[in-house]
């Protein structure tokens, strides 16, 4: 099983030097690769294959070879990779982006490179990374024991702070038992979800809590002159904010998966589309709004699945199909009253228990999930 974790690099002013070099490589074998893949397709209608070994060899791009080789072999596979997934898009009959040059000031700063029987290791907080030594990081995760360091990625955000993403590779040994305790969510716009405690996530709208602050940034950053100082730093006010946001969002989502798979040993979700039911706004049958967008379900969803299949417990999509809001979980009854997506409370008129919309169907979620999870479990 493959695990990943991300640390904050503090990086010396020596090994920061390094590591730009490193992003700066990385960008220019990217750049020339793609130059010579498009030029050769151009004249010979035929695609070509080409590696960074072909730069080194090059006078003028020697410095290459000064670089973490290992990073500049990475560079080779992502454009592979990028010209497949361009290929499929096509193949698939959607819309595609080719390969984008990259460039120094908006491109994103990063390069990945691996461990090679020990060349990435993390000892006494502090990370070692080819050609660059060892580096300061913070290690408020540790790696979990019988795992072994597969890649690694360094990383710059636009606001100057450095980071490494680490893939490990585990052993999973924890042997699969009967599930005894289950829970259902049932995704909520407001809020993230309803379990069937009835309790909400009650997820802040992290985002809406910062749009004065943020509109006020803006609005100061579109009045400052493009080359001057007080540009550069709003700017850097902006990022940071941004990088906030999005933090607070992800500490909130870690937290609240953890938790629940910490409870529980089988959970069960709804397998909605959040992007269907955002463009449902635009026929106006009903308003989901911003929030849905905004709201972290699709990312909260994968983090819950990763966290139970790591403790070797069982993580359920219901099928969308399943009317998990419609029946009444007390007699079963299928009601059409709550097609409406306007109710939020009703009453079963088979059997008369009065029911909370959202309680009501992480209930038959829970239900559901328990089912299937039995039936693969015997
Ligand atoms: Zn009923």
């Amino acid at each position: 099983m493959l695990k990943a974790y991300k640390y904050r690099l503090y990086p010396n002013n020596r090994q920061i030097n390094m590591i730009e070099r490193t992003f700066g490589c990385a960008r220019k074998v990217w750049n020339l690769m793609l130059a010579d893949k498009i030029a050769h397709y151009n004249e010979t209608g035929k695609s070509l294959t080409v590696t960074p070994a072909k730069y080194k060899r090059m006078a003028e791009y020697a410095y290459l070879k000064e670089v973490d080789s290992l990073a500049l072999a990475n560079v080779q596979l992502d454009l592979q990779d990028a010209y497949k997934s361009f290929f499929n898009r096509i193949k698939n009959g959607k819309k595609a982006g080719f390969p984008k040059f990259k460039s120094k000031k908006t491109g994103r700063k990063s390069y990945s490179t691996n461990n090679q029987k020990g060349s990435v290791r993390i000892e006494n907080s502090k990370i070692r990374l080819p050609k660059i030594g060892f580096v300061k990081l913070v290690y408020h995760r540790p790696i979990m024991e019988n795992s072994k360091i597969k890649t690694v990625t360094v990383s710059k955000t636009p606001s100057g702070k450095y980071f490494v993403s680490v893939l490990t590779e585990y052993e999973n040994q924890i042997l699969k038992s009967i599930p005894k305790t289950f829970a259902g969510l049932d995704f909520a716009m407001h809020g993230l979800f309803v379990d069937s405690d009835g309790r909400s996530a009650g997820y802040p709208n992290f985002f809406r809590q910062n749009e004065k602050k943020l509109a006020r940034l803006y609005r100061s950053f579109s009045k400052t002159d493009k080359n001057s100082h007080n540009h550069a730093k709003m700017r850097l006010k902006i990022s940071r904010l941004h990088e906030k946001i999005a933090n607070q969002r992800n500490d909130f989502l870690h937290k609240t998966a953890k938790n629940l798979a910490d409870r529980f040993d089988c959970i069960a979700v709804e397998d909605i589309s959040v992007k269907a039911m955002a463009k449902r706004k635009k026929k106006g049958s009903f308003s989901f709004g911003k929030s849905v967008s905004d709201n972290g379900w699709s990312k909260f969803v994968e983090m819950l699945r990763c966290k139970l299949a790591w403790q070797g417990k069982i993580f359920i999509k219901v099928d969308k199909w399943f009317p998990s809001s419609q029946l009444c979980h007390n007699c079963g009854f299928q009601t059409d009253i709550t097609k409406d997506l306007s109710v939020r409370k009703w009453t079963c008129p088979k059997c008369g228990m009065a029911h909370d919309r959202d309680y009501n169907a992480a209930v038959n979620i829970r239900e559901e999930g328990k089912r299937i999870a039995l039936a693969k479990t015997q």
